[in-house]
């Protein structure tokens, strides 16, 4: 989705307050009449309408009109904005720049704080998917029912938890010493954190050492396991691969570990099959690219569960849901998320993400596998010019 920011500098205060009533409004109506947003703004009525028709030109809010009576509801654009402000105005992130990921369930951008270093910010679009032409499926009945019991907003709210999710899980990894990018901010939907300099691992051709970046990437695993938690969507798409250069020249593969809005706890109930699965993702990649596979069978869940909590961050699981993202919020969003069929990069489409030439069929899996292939050829032109092309650079031995 586009991130239109020009009508950001040109909004009043006036403006910013109707549009947050609107905001309000929407969270228990699905149209919010004008009499309404101008009480929740505390906005005479002609202010009011002044700045919902200026708001409304922006796509920010859109008119609707019921059976009996006409109003307005918020845009993701409305939200994106309402978000973006305030992460400008705690310092967060001052401007935005180029996209450089469109996922299913969220579009990444490159913004700058106000000394112009370089961040990334996430925008959780959940939802979103279920609106586009095409996909017509259970996943609309779905919906339906869920809009009847959480009401119109529940796009939103559901957006807010992944977001919320994902900044609680990112800061105790990254307390904890897990490679992951440092966590800068959160508002509403919108997480910012540090961008990582590197690519994808889906996007290394060849790699010096496929034994040891292999052994690196399940010692990960297994850290989080003890750390109490499993990353449930361990792939190539989430898996960034930094070089970092030593004195000596020598280049070395850093993994930074990303996307963590379906991270589950040890004790979930399907545990043991989310660990397999990150332990078969990885497998079966390097045996597809690199041709590698290894004589050691494992990790397994039962071998490293006896030393759950065992490291000195203690158990991160817990310690997340005592930070505010409580375990009915983890509820919510997992039901949401397994009902609109929101199960990240590795699952959605079988094993389609392994390789780009591998064959598809089905509707479904077609749509997933040309959004996966217009990241993938986004990332390849570097747009932005900050993602390197693999290309340019040598995995081959040194
Ligand atoms: P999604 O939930 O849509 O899969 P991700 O968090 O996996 O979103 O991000 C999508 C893509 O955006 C990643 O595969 C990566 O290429 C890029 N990206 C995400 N976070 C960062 C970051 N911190 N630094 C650099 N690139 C990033
Ligand atoms: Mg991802």
């Amino acid at each position: 989705m586009k991130l239109d920011t020009k009508a950001l500098r040109y909004l009043s205060p006036t403006d910013w307050r109707v549009l947050t009533g609107v905001e309000t409004g929407s969270r228990n109506h699905e149209v919010v009449p004008t009499p309404l947003i101008s009480s929740l703004s505390k906005t005479a009525a002609g202010d009011t309408q002044r700045s919902i028709s200026l708001l409304a030109k922006a796509n920010l809010i859109a008119k609707v009109k019921n059976t009996k009576y006409d109003g307005y509801r918020l845009t993701y654009g409305g939200l994106d904005y309402l978000a973006l402000h305030s992460l400008q105005k705690s310092n967060v992130a001052y401007s935005v720049g180029n996209q450089i990921g469109v996922g299913k369930e969220s579009d990444i951008f490159v913004v700058s704080d106000e000394k112009g270093q370089q961040r990334v910010l996430k925008i959780h679009r959940l939802g979103r998917v279920s609106f586009r032409k095409g996909v017509r499926n259970k996943r609309d009945y779905a919906r339906t029912r869920q809009q009847k019991e959480r009401g119109a907003g529940s796009w939103m709210y559901m957006s807010r938890l992944a977001a919320m999710k994902e900044h609680a899980f990112m800061s105790a990894l990254y307390d904890a010493g897990v490679s992951v990018p440092m966590p800068l901010g959160q508002n509403r939907h919108q997480i910012v954190m540090s961008l990582v300099d590197g690519f994808p691992l889906r996007q290394v051709k060849d790699v010096p050492d496929p034994a040891g970046l292999y052994a690196e990437l399940l010692e990960i695993v297994v850290q989080l396991a003890v750390l109490g938690l499993i990353h449930g969507d361990f792939n190539e798409f989430n898996i960034m691969i930094r070089e970092d250069v030593d004195e000596g020249e020598s280049v070395k593969l850093v993994p930074v570990l990303i996307d963590f809005p379906q991270m589950v706890s040890v004790d979930h109930a399907d545990a043991e099959m989310y660990f397999d699965r990150d332990v078969q993702c990885i497998k079966r990649f390097f045996d597809r690219r690199f041709g590698f596979v290894s004589d050691e069978p494992g990790p397994f869940f039962e071998d490293v569960k006896k030393n759950v909590g065992t490291a000195e961050a203690g158990r991160l699981d817990v310690q997340v849901e005592a930070s505010g993202f409580s375990r009915k919020m983890a509820k919510d969003l997992e039901v949401y998320m397994r009902e609109h069929g929101v199960d990240g990069d590795a699952k959605s489409g079988g094993d389609h993400n392994t390789d780009s030439d591998s064959d598809q069929s089905g509707d479904d899996e077609d749509d997933v596998q040309e959004e996966v292939e217009d990241h993938a050829s986004l990332m390849r032109n570097g747009v932005g010019g900050l993602i390197r092309q693999p290309q340019a650079r040598t995995h081959s031995s040194p």
